[in-house]
């Protein structure tokens, strides 16, 4: 299938590309890895009569480390996110969630702005940044602002983003010592889109109990949201067996879950708990070294 007709533009700069949107409007989409969009394009799900390539705009991708944040560049590509020394020792359930979306080839193109910037319901780092408690800097023609996670995600395919704007980078708060996390998911045989995948961040302090919690799902429902029951049943409690398997019940409240044909909405609850229960188990062993 081939996408209807379009005009590209290749910007060099930020300044350039936003000189772009403002002009076009509408009319325009921009493209980072392309494996979102163009597939939705060949499918007509999508037409825009402009196509504004990001690629050539220096500045967009890398990771570092800055003010004890990990920020993350929109362009960065999920093999980057996946093979990143800094990550792989400051903040390996970015890593471990990179590592399981689709295939090489899907992680060599994909980027993690157009993953949050395209917000696919079945999408697997929106649980992860839900998780960390990740924060979205988004340039526009009033120049740069900061959107905190919670305010990020609000329906189906809809994210903060205004029109006008780019997804500049990603911050990634540092959690205290005594911190781990996992991302554990039930991929869908063919795409590797989460079914549902849940992502669970958790301190620990020197007697074993919970300080602090951050848990996220997606795949389930609309949007990928925050697990607040199950934040909630762990926070200030010891996480024994019992204690994580009662609070991984809360994990599909608040969740608007799906039936289609991955499963019936009880299937999904079901889902939701169980790797809830396994995120969190595993968090919990990383935090304790
Ligand atoms: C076969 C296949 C399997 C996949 N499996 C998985 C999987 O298992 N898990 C998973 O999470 N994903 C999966 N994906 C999706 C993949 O991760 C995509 O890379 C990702 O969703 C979109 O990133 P992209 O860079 O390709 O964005 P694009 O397709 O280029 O863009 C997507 C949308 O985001 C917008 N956008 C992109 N970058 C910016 C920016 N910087 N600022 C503002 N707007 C922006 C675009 O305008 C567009 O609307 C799969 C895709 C394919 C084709």
């Amino acid at each position: 299938m081939y996408p209807a007709a379009f005009e590209y533009h290749a910007p060099a700069s930020i300044q350039e590309t936003l000189g772009l949107l403002g002009r076009l409007g509408d009319d325009a989409k921009l493209l980072a890895g392309g494996h979102s969009l163009v597939p939705m394009m060949k499918l007509r799900l999508a037409r825009p009569k402009h196509v504004i390539d990001l690629r050539k705009v220096p500045g967009l991708a890398g990771v570092r480390e800055e003010g004890g944040s990990i920020v993350i560049g929109a362009m960065t590509t999920h093999w980057q996110v996946e093979s990143s020394p800094l990550l792989c020792e400051k903040c390996p359930i970015l890593s471990d969630t990179a590592s399981v979306i689709g295939d090489p080839q899907v992680r060599n193109l994909g980027t993690i702005g157009g993953s949050l910037a395209h917000a696919d319901p079945a999408a697997d780092i929106p649980a992860t940044a839900i998780a960390l408690g990740a924060e979205f800097v988004c340039e526009g023609p009033k120049g740069r602002r900061t959107v905190k996670v919670d305010e990020w995600f609000q329906g189906l395919m809809q994210t903060a983003l205004h029109e006008d704007e780019i997804l500049v980078e990603i911050r990634f708060p540092a959690w205290p010592a005594g911190s781990g996390g996992a991302y554990m998911k039930f991929p869908h045989p063919a795409s590797r889109f989460a079914v549902v995948g849940v992502a669970a961040m958790v301190t620990l302090d020197g007697k074993g109990a919970c300080t602090k919690a951050g848990v996220g799902v997606t795949g389930a429902g609309t949007k990928a949201v925050r697990a607040k029951g199950v934040e909630a049943g762990i926070v200030g409690k010891t996480l024994d067996q019992a204690t994580i398997e009662g609070a991984a019940q809360n994990a599909a409240d608040g969740v608007d879950v799906q039936a289609d044909l991955q499963g019936s909405v009880e299937y999904k609850q079901h889902l939701c708990r169980v790797f809830a229960r396994r995120a969190i188990e595993a968090a919990v062993k990383r935090a304790r070294g």
